[in-house]
C-alpha cells in the first residue's frame, strides 16, 4: 500500500512521484511505501502552515484542546492496530510498543488539560494605577525533526505542546519509521483539525530536514536524534537563520550499584535499563559501575539473567529483545562489539542469535563486557544497542567520578539503600534525569525531560517546561487613560 504526505489537510503525492519501501527489521516484510519527498513538497507544507497560523492562534485554548483530545481518543480506540504497526516497523517488543501508543494518548491528554492552566503572572507594579502582567504568545510555524526509536511518543511530545500553545507545525519523521507518524496524522485528520495546522512531509533528513532548517518561514526547530546531525542543525538554524532551536541527542548513561544494594533488584534494573527496546533508547543504561564488595555476585547474576532473555519476534508476548531497527544500525552495533572484543573481556552475547526464524532479521544477542578501561571506545561512545560495559570501583567517590567522565549528561541511576549516598548522588551527578533505585530509562510526560553537557541544548521538553520553547513571553503594562 502507498501512503501520502499530509499537507493542508489533504493526503498528497510527493512531487517526485517516488516512494521508498518501509521494511520490517524482523523479517524484511514490506509494510508499505512512503513518499521520497523533495523540497517542493516541504515548501507546500510550509505555505499551508504559515497560512493557517493566524486563525489557529485566535482559537481559544479550549477549542485547540478539543482537537488534541479527539486525536487522543482515536489513538486509544485503535491502539491495537497502531501498536502492532509500530512494533512491526521499529522492532520493540509488544508491551513496549503498546505502551508507547498509550503514552502518546497520555501526552495528548496532558497538553489538552493545559487549556485550563494559568498562562502568565500578575506582578505588582511600582505605579498604583498600572496592571502589570505577563502572557505567552506562540512562535508561528515550527519544524519538528524526529528519530525512529520512539516513533510515536517523540513526535507527539513535540507536536502536542506546539499546537496547544497556538503554533502550527511541519513534521519530518525518521524515514525508517514513517507509518507510526502516519497514524498520528490520521488521528488529527479524523479529529477534524483545521487544514494546514499540522503537516507531515516524509523523506530523507538530508533533503527535507536540511530544507526545513533553512526555510525562513519556520520560526523554530525541535530536533531529537544524533549529536552529529543535531550540531549541524544548530549551526545552520541559529547562525544562518536566527531560529530558536532545541536539541535532544545522545547519552552514555551510567548505573551505579553500591555494595548495600539488593542484588536481584539491581540486576532487574540493569537488564531493563540496558536491553529493553534493544538498548535503542537515548536513556538506555550502557555503563554499569559496581562497588567491589558486590562486584562478582552482581556480575554473575547479571550474566545469567542476560542469557535467559528471549531474543525474538517482537510481536511474541515473551520476547524481551527484538531486532535492531535496520541493517545499518545492526552492523554498527556488531562493529562496536568487535571493537569491544579487542579492548575488553566478553562475558556473554557478542553475536547474532542462531535461530533460523531470526536469520532475515537484524538481531544481536544482549551482550555484557568487563575489564573495560575508562578510555576504551566501549566506555565512551554511544552504541545504541544491547551492550553493557561493566566497571569495578573501590567506593562511591570513584563510582561517581567515573559516571561523570563522559561528554554526555542525559540520565543516570544508582542502586543503594544508603540515603546519604543517594542524596549525594543526586547532587554530584552531571545529568538532567536522575533515578534512585530505578532504570536510567523511563520518563513521565508531566515532568521536564532533557540532559546537560553534549546531550541537550535549549529548554527542556515535556511537562509544563515545554511552554518555554513553544512560546515567547509578552509583558503588559495596562494603564488607565
Ligand atoms: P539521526 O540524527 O540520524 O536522525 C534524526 C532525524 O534527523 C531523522 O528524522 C533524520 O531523517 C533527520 N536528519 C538526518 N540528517 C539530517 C540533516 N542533515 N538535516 C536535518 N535533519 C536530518 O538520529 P536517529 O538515528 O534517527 O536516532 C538515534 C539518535 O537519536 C541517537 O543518537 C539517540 O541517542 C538520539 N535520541 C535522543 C533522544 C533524546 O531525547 N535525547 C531520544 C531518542 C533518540
Amino acid at each position: 500500500m502507498r501512503y501520502l504526505n499530509y499537507i493542508n489537510g489533504l493526503w498528497k503525492e510527493p512531487t517526485s512521484r517516488e516512494y521508498k519501501e518501509n521494511l520490517s527489521p524482523h523479517n524484511g516484510e514490506n509494510l508499505g511505501e512512503f513518499p521520497s519527498s523533495v523540497a517542493a513538497d516541504l515548501h507546500d507544507a510550509v505555505a499551508a502552515g504559515k497560512r493557517s497560523f493566524p486563525a489557529w492562534k485566535k482559537l481559544s485554548f479550549q477549542q485547540r484542546a478539543s482537537y488534541l483530545q479527539k486525536a487522543a481518543d482515536h489513538l486509544k480506540k485503535n491502539v491495537q492496530e497502531i501498536g502492532q504497526d509500530l512494533i512491526k516497523e521499529e522492532g520493540k517488543p509488544l508491551a513496549e510498543g503498546m505502551g508507547e501508543v498509550n503514552r502518546a494518548v497520555s501526552i495528548l491528554e496532558y497538553y489538552a488539560a493545559e487549556a485550563r492552566q494559568p498562562l502568565g503572572e500578575v506582578i505588582p507594579s511600582a505605579n498604583a494605577e498600572t496592571f502589570l502582567y505577563t502572557t505567552r504568545t506562540p512562535l508561528g510555524l515550527v519544524g519538528l525533526i524526529t528519530p525512529w526509536n520512539f516513533p510515536i511518543a517523540i513526535p507527539v511530545w513535540k507536536l502536542a505542546p506546539a499546537l496547544i500553545y497556538g503554533n502550527t507545525v511541519v513534521i519530518k519523521p525518521a524515514d525508517l519509521t514513517p507509518k507510526s507518524v502516519y497514524h498520528v496524522m490520521k488521528a488529527f485528520d479524523e479529529a477534524g483539525l483545521p487544514a494546514g495546522v499540522l503537516n507531515c512531509v516524509f523523506g530523507k533528513g538530508s533533503v527535507i530536514g536540511a530544507e526545513m532548517v533553512e526555510h525562513p518561514d519556520i520560526k523554530a526547530i525541535s530536533f531529537t536524534g544524533s549529536n552529529q546531525v543535531g550540531i549541524q542543525i544548530q549551526n545552520r538554524a541559529t547562525t544562518a537563520n536566527g531560529k530558536k532551536v532545541q536539541l535532544e541527542m545522545g547519552g552514555k548513561n551510567p548505573l551505579i550499584v553500591l555494595s548495600d544494594a539488593d542484588v536481584d533488584k539491581a540486576v532487574e534494573i540493569a537488564v531493563g535499563g540496558a536491553f529493553k527496546s534493544t538498548g535503542q533508547k537515548c536513556t538506555a543504561t550502557s555503563r554499569i559501575i559496581v562497588e567491589e564488595g558486590i562486584y562478582e555476585v552482581f556480575r554473575d547474576r547479571l550474566v545469567n539473567r542476560t542469557k535467559e532473555l528471549k531474543v525474538g519476534n517482537p510481536l511474541d508476548g515473551d520476547t524481551f529483545v527484538g531486532p535492531a531497527v535496520s541493517k545499518t544500525q545492526c552492523d554498527g552495533v556488531i562493529k562496536m562489539i568487535e571493537v569491544g572484543k579487542e579492548e575488553a573481556t566478553l562475558l556473554c552475547g557478542g553475536e547474532a542469535p542462531s535461530e533460523e526464524e531470526l536469520a532475515n532479521g537484524f538481531y544481536v544477542k544482549p551482550t555484557v563486557f568487563e575489564n573495560v578501561s575508562h578510555d576504551a571506545r566501549l566506555a565512551r561512545e554511544e552504541i545504541f544497542g544491547p551492550v553493557i560495559a561493566l566497571f569495578k570501583v573501590k567506593n562511591y567517590e570513584e563510582a561517581v567520578e567515573m559516571a561523570n567522565d563522559t561528554e554526555y549528561g542525559l540520565s543516570a541511576a544508582i542502586c543503594t539503600n544508603n540515603l546519604t549516598l543517594a542524596q549525594r548522588f543526586i547532587e554530584d551527578i552531571e545529568v538532567g534525569l536522575v533515578h534512585v533505585n530505578s532504570e536510567t530509562a523511563g520518563t513521565e510526560p508531566q515532568v521536564p525531560f532533557g540532559g546537560c553537557k553534549s546531550s541537550s541544548t535549549g529548554s527542556r521538553e515535556q511537562g509544563k517546561t515545554a511552554i518555554e520553547f513553544y512560546t515567547q513571553v509578552k509583558t503588559i503594562y495596562l494603564d488607565r487613560m
